[in-house]
């Protein structure tokens, strides 16, 4: 039977997925659509690309429910779908994590400022993120992401959103630029405070994800100052592909799978328990870095 996601945390490093926007583009999704949809109207694709980071050895299948919260939705008009959207989010990602593998309910911007910066309110928020959640837990979520946070009062609401509707895991992760010799959110929030605030609406798991203009070398020293702020939480850190490269082409992430496998391991002996990919990797990368892990 499968372990309890903590406590596997707590006695090894699990290996969580890498991108998924990418991959899905690679299948045919347009800049800009709305890749919620093909819950729906793509399922075996999205199994797919569950399936390949499966493969390559990712315990820790995280759903295709970025942007799935009703006000994300709604910019596409689209709104009415979110309950049947993140619902076959998770039942697609249980199909590809198998017995032994868990499902990560993916949550992540609503897309706006709470008040009073902007004019969304916590309770709205909660509703908001508790609709969402329940979906993902009624497609069968094993644990909660709230995930590429900038605002530390967004992450936790979230939190708390799913502490409310679950008795599952939640983690927080924040995406971070350097500022000076310091790494900040977009928000100016340090990773210490960030930390704190996720801990203290009753966060599991905290750490990163993304960011912006990061190289490596600084997810390693990232993910030291989160480790000192988190104590004895649970640290997970999801780097990009080695530092964005502009190109005629757009933005590229590079990084080989080996440089990859390497930075697993430097993360690993940095005390992270919980590591994937964001921008730019891809199962090849995660079999690579889940092989050095092994
Ligand atoms: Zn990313």
């Amino acid at each position: 039977m499968k372990s309890n996601l903590l406590s596997a945390c707590r006695s090894g490093v699990v290996v969580c997925d890498g991108a998924m926007g990418t991959q899905l583009i690679q299948r045919g999704l347009t800049p800009g659509e709305c890749g919620m949809k093909w819950n729906r109207e793509r399922p075996d694709d999205v199994r797919a690309v569950h399936s390949a980071y499966s493969q390559a050895g990712c315990r820790l299948i995280t759903t295709n429910s970025f942007g799935g919260t009703r006000s994300m939705l709604d910019r596409h008009g689209l709104g009415e779908h979110v309950v049947d959207w993140n619902k076959n989010a998770a039942v697609l990602a249980r199909d590809a994590a198998g017995p032994d593998g868990w499902v990560f309910g993916d949550v992540g911007p609503f897309g706006d400022f709470l008040e009073p910066v902007g004019d969304m309110t916590e309770a709205g928020l909660l509703g908001i993120f508790g609709e969402q959640i329940t979906a993902l837990v009624e497609g069968g979520a094993d644990a909660i992401l709230v995930e590429t946070m900038s605002d530390p009062g967004e992450a936790a609401v979230g939190v708390r959103a799913a502490k409310s509707v679950c008795g599952l895991p939640v983690a927080v992760t924040y995406a971070f630029q350097k500022s000076g010799p310091d790494f900040r959110t977009m928000m100016g929030t340090s990773a210490r405070d960030a930390v704190a605030a996720a801990l203290e609406a009753g966060a599991d798991i905290v750490g990163a994800n993304c960011g912006t203009d990061l190289s490596l070398d600084d997810y390693i020293a990232l993910a030291s100052e989160l480790k000192a702020a988190a104590g004895d939480a649970i640290v997970i850190l999801q780097p990009n592909a080695g530092a964005p490269k502009n190109t005629p082409e757009g933005v590229l992430y590079d990084a080989s799978p080996e440089e990859m496998a390497d930075t697993a391991l430097r993360l690993r002996d940095a005390g992270v328990s919980i590591i994937g990919g964001c921008c730019g990797t891809t199962p090849l990368h995660l079999a690579a870095m889940a092989k050095a892990l092994a």
